[in-house]
C-alpha cells in the first residue's frame, strides 16, 4: 500500500470516527474545527489523486447514519449538506464557479441565512396535516422521530392558510442557548453528564426514544427549504418561497435577508459575526443560497451539497490545545482560583494563553491533568473556558493537579470551605491580594467609621504604597495625604482626625472591622458580648465559639482559622499599639438593661439590618417587642413603606423613629455597654 493511500485510510478511519461520536452518539470528542481540519486534509489529497477516491470516502457522502433503535424513514428527495467556505477569497471561489456553469451576473440575489447549529429535520405535511417526521440519517433514510417532533410546541400539527396538498419541509431543530445552559446546570447539580454543546444537546434531546424527555428540553425550530410541494403555485425566489412558510403557520429565522452579489453577502456575514453572542442561539456561521429557484435547478448538485449554496463558517470558538500548567491566583476576598496555563493557541477570534477552570471541584468534573490535551472554549468576551479533556491523549507523564497547602501570595494557610469548592487564604488582614478589600471594609461606616476614607482613598494609598494593611492607616501623616491627588491640605487634615478620632471604638465593632468571614455586626456584637476581650476570644476554641448565640460550626471554623494565622495576630498588635482602644464591656444584670420594661414594635422595611437581627439588638437590651400598636406600645420603630401601625401610633401620639435614629439610638446603648 502506497504511503499515500494510508494517510488517506487513516484520514477516514479517524472521521468515520468523529462522525459516529458526532452523529449517532451526540457526543463529539474533538472540536468541530479539529474536524474541519481533518477534512479538509482529506479533500485536498483527493483533490491530488482522484484515482484514489471511493464513493464511501467521508468527502463523498452525506455524514450521518440511521440509528437502528428508531424505525427508519426513507426521505421523499435526499436531505443533502453544504460545502463550507472559511474566507472571503474562498467565497469569491463559490461565486466563480457559479459564474462558470450559468454566466457572470453582476449583482445576482442570495438568500442569506443564519446557520443555525442543531440537527436537521424533515416534515411531511399531508392536507395540511404533520404526518411525519425524519432526521437526516444517511440523507436518503433517516429516523422517525415523529412522536419527538410533536412535542416541540412551535411545530404546528395543521398548517394554516392556503397550503400544499402535500409538503415536506427542511428546517433546524435546535435548542436556545438559555435553556442549554438551564439542562447543563441542572446536570451538574445532580452529579449527571453535561451536553457538549447546544447542538449535541438538541440532537440528544430529540433522537430519545421516549418522547416525554424530549417534551422537558424546550427545542425549537427553523424552517429553512422546501423539499417538496405539491398543489400550490409556488414563489420562483428561495426568499419568497420562505416568506410562504411563515403564511403557512412554520416558523422562519428573522434574521433572514435577500441581499445582492458577494458584497451584500459580506456585509450580511459581517453584521451577523458582530451579533453572533446576542443571538438567542448558537450558530457557527451563514448560509448563502443562489435565490432564484430557476438557476438553482440549473446548478444542480454535487454528490453531498448543492451548487448553489454554502456556508460561510465563523472563526472556531472551540478548540485544542494543551494544558501546561495551572497556576493559584488569590481572589479580592481570598477565594484561590485555579488558572490554566496553555500553549497559545487562536480561537474566538484572539490567541488564547489563560483559562479559568473556576474551582477544584470543575477539576474534577473534567478529570483533567497538566500535560493533557483539552478542548478550550472562548466565545464573545467571556473568559476562555476548559470544555473537556481528550483522554486518548493523555501522555504518561500528566500530573495531577493539587491545591496548594499555603496561598501563593502571603503563604498563609489554605483552608477550603466547609460544603464548597471554594479554598481560601487565611491571611485576610496580611494578603497582598486581599489588603485593598480588608482596609475599605475596615474604614467602613459600620467598621471604624472613618470619614474621608472612602474606597478611592483606600485605592489610591495602597497604590502608592503608602498602606499595606490596616494597622499602616494609623501611621499615615498629614504631608504624605496631602501629596495625593486631589486632595487639598484642609482635607488631608480632616482625614488625619477622622483617623485619629476612630481608634476609640467598641469591640464589637473592632472584632467586625477585622472582616472575618461571615462575621457580620450582630455575630460580632455577640462574640463581643460573649468573650469580654479581644484576647480571650483569639483564645476561643471551635467548642466555645459554637456555644455562643448564633455561631455554628462554620463561622466557629472561620473565627479559629482568622486567629490561628500569625499575621493576622500581629496585625491586630500593630492596631493596638497604635493607640486603637474600646471601652471595657461590663457585663449587665438584668435590671442594669436600658430597655427593660419598654415594648417594641417594628414596621415596614428595614433597609440595613433584617428583622430578626433588630429584634435581637433590642432583646438583649431588655425590651419586649410585640406585633401590634397600643397604648402599651413604648416606640414604634418605622422602616420604608409603614402602614396601618404607623397611622395608629401617630394616632396615639407614641414615639416614632425611622431606622437611621434606630441605628443610632441602638449604637449608643451599645457603647454604654
Ligand atoms: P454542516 O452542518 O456543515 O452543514 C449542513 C447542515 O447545516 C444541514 O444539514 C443543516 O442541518 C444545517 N443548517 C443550519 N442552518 C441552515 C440553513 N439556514 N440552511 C441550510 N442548512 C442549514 O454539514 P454536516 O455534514 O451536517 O456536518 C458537518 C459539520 O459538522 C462539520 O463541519 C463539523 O463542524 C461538524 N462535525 C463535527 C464532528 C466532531 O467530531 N466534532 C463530527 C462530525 C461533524
Amino acid at each position: 500500500m502506497s504511503e499515500i493511500q494510508r494517510q488517506i485510510d487513516t484520514l477516514r478511519t479517524r472521521i468515520e470516527e468523529y462522525n459516529y461520536q458526532y452523529y449517532v452518539l451526540d457526543n463529539p470528542s474533538v472540536p468541530d474545527a479539529e474536524y474541519d481540519r481533518l477534512m479538509r486534509e482529506l479533500q485536498s489529497i483527493e483533490e491530488k489523486y482522484p484515482e484514489l477516491i471511493t464513493s464511501e470516502s467521508p468527502t463523498q457522502k452525506v455524514s450521518g447514519k440511521a440509528d437502528s433503535a428508531f424505525d427508519s424513514i426513507t426521505h421523499l428527495t435526499p436531505m443533502l449538506s453544504l460545502d463550507n467556505v472559511f474566507s472571503e477569497e474562498e467565497l469569491s471561489g463559490f461565486n466563480q464557479r457559479i459564474a462558470n456553469r450559468i454566466g457572470e451576473q453582476a449583482e445576482r440575489s442570495f438568500t442569506c441565512e443564519p446557520k443555525l447549529d442543531g440537527l436537521a429535520i424533515s416534515i411531511l405535511y399531508r392536507d395540511g396535516k404533520l404526518e411525519r417526521a425524519a432526521t437526516r440519517g444517511d440523507g436518503n433514510i433517516g429516523e422517525d422521530v415523529t412522536q419527538n417532533i410533536r412535542t416541540i410546541k412551535s411545530i404546528p400539527l395543521k398548517l394554516r392558510g392556503n397550503h400544499p396538498g402535500l409538503l415536506d419541509v427542511r428546517g433546524e431543530v435546535f435548542m436556545s442557548k438559555q435553556t442549554f445552559d438551564n439542562i447543563n446546570q441542572e446536570a451538574i447539580e445532580k452529579g449527571e453528564k453535561v451536553f457538549a454543546n447546544p447542538r449535541n444537546a438538541a440532537a440528544g434531546s430529540l433522537r430519545q426514544l421516549d418522547p416525554s424527555i424530549t417534551a422537558k428540553r424546550s427545542l425549537s425550530v427553523y424552517f429553512y427549504a422546501l423539499g417538496t410541494a405539491q398543489g400550490v403555485e409556488l414563489a420562483s425566489s428561495h426568499f419568497h418561497r420562505l416568506m410562504k412558510l411563515k403564511e403557512w403557520g412554520l416558523p422562519v429565522c428573522p434574521e433572514i435577508l435577500r441581499v445582492q452579489g458577494q458584497s451584500g453577502c459580506e456585509s450580511f456575514y459581517q453584521d451577523i459575526l458582530a451579533r453572533r453572542e446576542s443571538l438567542p442561539y448558537e450558530i457557527d456561521g451563514v448560509v448563502y443560497k443562489v435565490d432564484e429557484i430557476a438557476q438553482q435547478s440549473e446548478l444542480g448538485f454535487v454528490s453531498k451539497a448543492p451548487r448553489w449554496a454554502i456556508a460561510h463558517k465563523f472563526p472556531a470558538q472551540e478548540e485544542l490545545t494543551k494544558l501546561e500548567a495551572v497556576d493559584f491566583q488569590v481572589g479580592r476576598t481570598g477565594a484561590i482560583t485555579p488558572v490554566a496555563r496553555l500553549e497559545p493557541v487562536f480561537v474566538g477570534g484572539v490567541t488564547v494563553s489563560n483559562a479559568t477552570l473556576h474551582n477544584m471541584d470543575e477539576i474534577d468534573r473534567l478529570g483533567v491533568k497538566v500535560g493533557d490535551t483539552v478542548v478550550i472554549r472562548r466565545a464573545g468576551d467571556v473568559i476562555p473556558q476548559v470544555v473537556s479533556v481528550i483522554m486518548e491523549r493523555r501522555p504518561e507523564e500528566a500530573g495531577d493537579i493539587e491545591i496548594p497547602k499555603q496561598c501563593p501570595v502571603c503563604s498563609s494557610e489554605v483552608e477550603r470551605e466547609e460544603d464548597q469548592a471554594i479554598y481560601r487564604c487565611t491571611g485576610g488582614l496580611f494578603c497582598d491580594a486581599q489588603r485593598k478589600e480588608s482596609i475599605k471594609h475596615f474604614a467602613s461606616r459600620k467598621a471604624f467609621d472613618i470619614e474621608g476614607l472612602g474606597d478611592k482613598l483606600v485605592e489610591m494609598l495602597c497604590d502608592e504604597g503608602l498602606i499595606e494593611n490596616v494597622a499602616d492607616i494609623f501611621k499615615l501623616e498629614k504631608e504624605q495625604l496631602a501629596k495625593l491627588e486631589r486632595m487639598a491640605d484642609k482635607s488631608a487634615e480632616n482625614v488625619i482626625q477622622a483617623i485619629e478620632k476612630s481608634k476609640t471604638t467598641t469591640l464589637a465593632k473592632f472584632i467586625y472591622s477585622l472582616g472575618i468571614r461571615e462575621v457580620g455586626e450582630v455575630t460580632a456584637s455577640n462574640l463581643a458580648h460573649h468573650y469580654l476581650t479581644i484576647d480571650t476570644l483569639i483564645d476561643a476554641t471551635q467548642d466555645s465559639l459554637e456555644s455562643v448565640k448564633d455561631i455554628g460550626e462554620v463561622v466557629a471554623h472561620h473565627i479559629v482559622a482568622f486567629f490561628k494565622n500569625q499575621q493576622n495576630l500581629e496585625v491586630i498588635n500593630q492596631l493596638l499599639e497604635g493607640g486603637v482602644n474600646w471601652p471595657e464591656i461590663e457585663i449587665l444584670s438584668e435590671d442594669q438593661q436600658p430597655l427593660l420594661n419598654q415594648t417594641w414594635v417594628l414596621t415596614g422595611t428595614l433597609i440595613q439590618l433584617k428583622r430578626t437581627e433588630a429584634k435581637q439588638m433590642l432583646q438583649k437590651l431588655g425590651a419586649k417587642i410585640s406585633g401590634s400598636v397600643s397604648k402599651k406600645t413604648s416606640v414604634v420603630v418605622a422602616g420604608e413603606a409603614a402602614g396601618s401601625k404607623l397611622t395608629k401610633a401617630n394616632e396615639l401620639g407614641i414615639k416614632v423613629i425611622d431606622e437611621e435614629t434606630f441605628l443610632a439610638e441602638i449604637s449608643r446603648f451599645q457603647e454604654i455597654e
